[in-house]
């Protein structure tokens, strides 16, 4: 079993931090749900009491509707072969991103007066309408109800600031209809600026700092489900490596099913350094990797790849192995794990 501990009160005192600080905010609950899994993320915000809830793909919607009681954004684009969001047209509850203007006929023309968000192509070139062609939008407006315009920047870091460009662009989005204008990846000050010049409702799309900033303990934990010995030159495993020295092989819990992937081995890359890992007697030598686990407090080399759902450890000789049924630490990233079971603490 892979846990994830979290410590509630400080978890849920940063969310209401960051939505107080944030007028407008909207929280972003997709894909692995941030290692928290798109249920508890829709019972957060509906315990924050905010009236719209964002998710990634219209297959998602059904993850959250049951915990989330407001509005729920689709912020992949609608698009006309994918059957979920095609079924979603008529659900009053659900708004639409819409990215190109065929797609916004077809909405417009299903007959359902569906909510819709126009997506706007910023620099990010990702998805969206071209501001050159924002006019065609306009004789659709009539069948659908225009929620918003939405526009998607890039990184902050990475422009060095994403006010002017949002601004030039929601200017130009207001000025064939006014609308409430959603914006993403913008910094605090930029969108406390926006808010102030842009004489339109604003809103923003939050979910990395939502739920994982902050400071709140968050521990990710393996269960051990079997120890045992193995001595030097033993073959074991699905690839029959043999083990560099006496030890234990240690059974946890934890696999590609999780994310937990094989780290590339990082030393022994040059002939110099396999020299020395070989002279030195590291693991890297036997072309062992370094596994994201801790047992009795030292991160641990694979003995092979991490099967689907349990991975494979080796303690050398002289570390006293752990019991079965104890808890280790695993390293992993939230945005890509997928884990068995939340304890909020
Ligand atoms: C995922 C996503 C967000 C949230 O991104 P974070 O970096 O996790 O806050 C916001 N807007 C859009 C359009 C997204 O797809």
């Amino acid at each position: 079993m892979i846990t994830l501990h979290v410590d509630g009160a400080a978890w849920r005192a940063h969310q209401r931090r960051v939505v107080a600080a944030t007028p407008g905010l909207v929280p972003v609950a997709k894909g692995g749900g941030y290692g928290f899994g798109l249920a508890t993320l829709a019972a957060e915000a509906q315990a924050l009491g905010v009236g719209t809830l964002a998710v990634g793909t219209a297959s998602e919607v059904r993850y959250v509707r049951g915990a989330f009681a407001g509005d729920v954004v689709v912020l992949q684009p609608w698009r006309p072969d994918d059957r979920d969001a095609v079924a979603l047209l008529g659900d009053e509850r659900i708004v639409h991103t819409v990215s190109r203007v065929s797609d916004l006929a077809a909405v417009a023309g299903s007959g359902e007066r569906p909510r819709v968000l126009l997506e706007v192509l910023t620099s990010m070139r990702r998805f969206g309408i071209a501001a050159d062609t924002f006019a065609d939008v306009a004789p659709h407006l009539a069948s659908v109800e225009l929620a918003g315009w939405t526009l998607h920047l890039p990184m902050p870091a990475a422009t060095r600031g994403n006010a002017a460009e949002a601004e030039r662009l929601a200017r130009a989005a207001l000025a064939v209809r006014q609308a409430p204008v959603w914006l993403s990846h913008v910094t605090s000050a930029d969108y406390d600026r926006l808010r102030a010049s842009l004489f339109a409702e604003t809103r923003k799309r939050v979910g990395t700092e939502l739920w994982l900033g902050g400071a709140a303990k968050r521990q990710v934990t393996a269960t051990v489900l079997d120890v045992h010995p193995v001595g030097r030159g033993e073959r074991i495993g699905y690839w029959q490596r043999a083990m560099p020295a006496d030890g234990h092989v240690v059974v946890v819990s934890g696999g590609t099913a999780h994310g937990i992937a094989l780290e590339a081995p990082t030393a022994a890359a040059t002939m110099r350094q396999r020299l020395v890992s070989v002279a030195t007697g590291s693991m890297e030598a036997v072309g062992l990797a370094l596994s994201p686990f801790t047992v009795q407090g030292a991160k641990r080399w694979f003995v092979e790849p991490p099967h689907m759902q349990a991975s494979m450890l080796f303690l050398p000789g002289k570390v006293l192995p752990p019991h079965v049924g104890d808890e280790v630490p695993v390293e992993v990233r939230l945005t890509t794990a997928t884990v068995d079971r939340i304890v909020v603490e």
